[in-house]
């Protein structure tokens, strides 16, 4: 009775559970479908987020580079002296000299002495070889493409500007006509005189009476106590003068790097005569129809080493003594040229009067008579301010330490 009664509920549940069943097979058909759907799209939203990430990493990447080259510490400059081994000395920019290592990578070829360099900060070892540039004191040096003194503005040199023109102006302007006499041109001039004889004058009215650039460096600026650094400054000084050529290098003060050589036992000294000979080399390398020429000044020629001397390098002399009277006369008319004087200024006078000056202080005299006047409202210069600019002169020539110096050159 009880199977009976069982049986008649089991029937209906079955057939209630096959419609369930249908039912949420159903369902589970929709649920698939969207899961699929949500699982495609999230696919395709991991793909874009994956290429998002990468691009991000990339930048990220990048920025941390900017980064650490923004708060990398700046390189030591310095120069190579000398090579050990795998090794190289070097002089850093402070002077200090160390031995350090090398950049495997860098050329070492380009490693010679004298070659500028960067330096780690840490360890100083050599992290590149950096192009040759001008060395400051090179590039510092006067340098005028196109000087506008001429031959007319020196007073009283007729005779040294008739030996410079043909030592330095005939070979920039004829040089077939020294090949063809099948002799060599001078390749420098050295001048010698006082302080303030119109050698530096003299030099720039050669370069603008031949359109040369004019190079002018004073000799103690090449006297370096650093080794190879003088010899280096020599070196890129020429390579200077001939790219520009034609070019006058002017050397004032050689006595500074050409004095006679001696026993020296510092290392300073060592390295100046490194410089001279250095000097020596360029002047014996170079080619003396190339349109480069060496002019020189000193005030102090007896103690010029022989070998600056010697024919192919500064084998002419050209000095310039102090001015005498009539050169006198020619300066102060130079010097006077564009300024109003009164009718009571004799030159003639005033040349008598300033026996010992040289040219520098002749044209100081003009320029100190002239202020006097201006200062008194005039409209030219009389005698009498020229009387007072001698006198002021005159004490300052006997209160100056190097007054002594001078006369004893003359
Ligand atoms: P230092 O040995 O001190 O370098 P320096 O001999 O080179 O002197 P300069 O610089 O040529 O002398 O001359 C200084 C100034 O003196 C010149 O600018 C020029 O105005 C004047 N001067 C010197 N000599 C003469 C001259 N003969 N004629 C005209 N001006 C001159």
């Amino acid at each position: 009775m009880s199977s009976k009664v069982n049986k008649s509920p089991n029937k209906k549940i079955s057939i209630h559970n096959t419609e369930d069943i249908s039912d949420s097979f159903e369902n589970l058909h929709i649920k698939f479908t969207d899961l699929s759907d949500t699982a495609q799209q999230l696919l395709t939203d991991k793909l874009f987020l994956e290429n998002e990430c990468s691009r991000l990493k990339k930048r990220a990447n990048r920025l941390d580079e900017e980064l650490s080259n923004l708060r990398s510490p700046p390189f030591v400059i310095g120069h190579i002296q000398d090579r050990v081994n795998d090794n190289a000395i070097v002089r850093s920019s402070n002077g200090t000299v160390f031995l350090v290592s090398v950049n495997s990578f860098i050329d070492q070829t380009k490693l010679v002495p004298g070659a500028r360099v960067a330096l780690n900060q840490d360890n100083l070892s050599v992290i590149d070889v950096l192009d040759d540039a001008w060395d400051p004191l090179v590039s510092s040096a006067e340098i005028i493409e196109s000087p506008n003194v001429s031959f007319s503005d020196i007073g009283g040199l007729e005779e040294q500007i008739k030996q410079i023109r043909q030592a330095i102006e005939l070979p920039i302007e004829n040089p077939e006509a020294f090949l063809k006499f099948g002799i060599e041109s001078p390749k420098g001039v050295l001048l010698a005189g006082p302080p303030g004889t119109g050698k530096t004058l003299l030099a720039k009215a050669v370069a603008t009476s031949t359109k040369a650039t004019f190079l002018g460096i004073v000799g103690s600026e090449l006297a370096q106590k650093y080794i190879g650094e003088g010899g280096r400054m020599v070196r890129e000084l020429f390579d200077l003068a001939s790219q520009k050529a034609p070019s006058i290098i002017f050397i004032d003060e050689i006595d500074s790097i050409g004095s006679k050589r001696l026993d020296s036992t510092t290392s300073g000294d060592r390295e100046v005569q490194r410089t001279l000979m250095q000097l020596l080399a360029e002047m014996d390398g170079f080619d003396s129809i190339k349109d480069v020429k060496i002019i020189a000044a000193t005030n102090r020629p007896e103690l010029l080493d022989a070998a600056l001397l010697r024919s192919g390098r500064f084998d002419r002399v050209v000095n310039l003594p102090l001015p005498q009277k009539d050169a006198r006369v020619s300066i102060l008319n130079v010097h006077t040229k564009n300024t109003p004087l009164s009718k009571n200024v004799d030159i003639n006078y005033l040349s008598n009067k300033t026996d010992g000056f040289s040219g520098a202080e002749l044209k100081s005299l003009v320029v100190e008579a002239a202020i006097n006047a201006i200062s008194e409202n005039r409209n030219s210069v009389n005698k009498s301010d020229f009387v007072k600019s001698i006198e002021t002169l005159n004490k300052k020539k006997n209160d100056s330490p190097i007054s002594n110096t001078q006369n004893s050159y003359s």
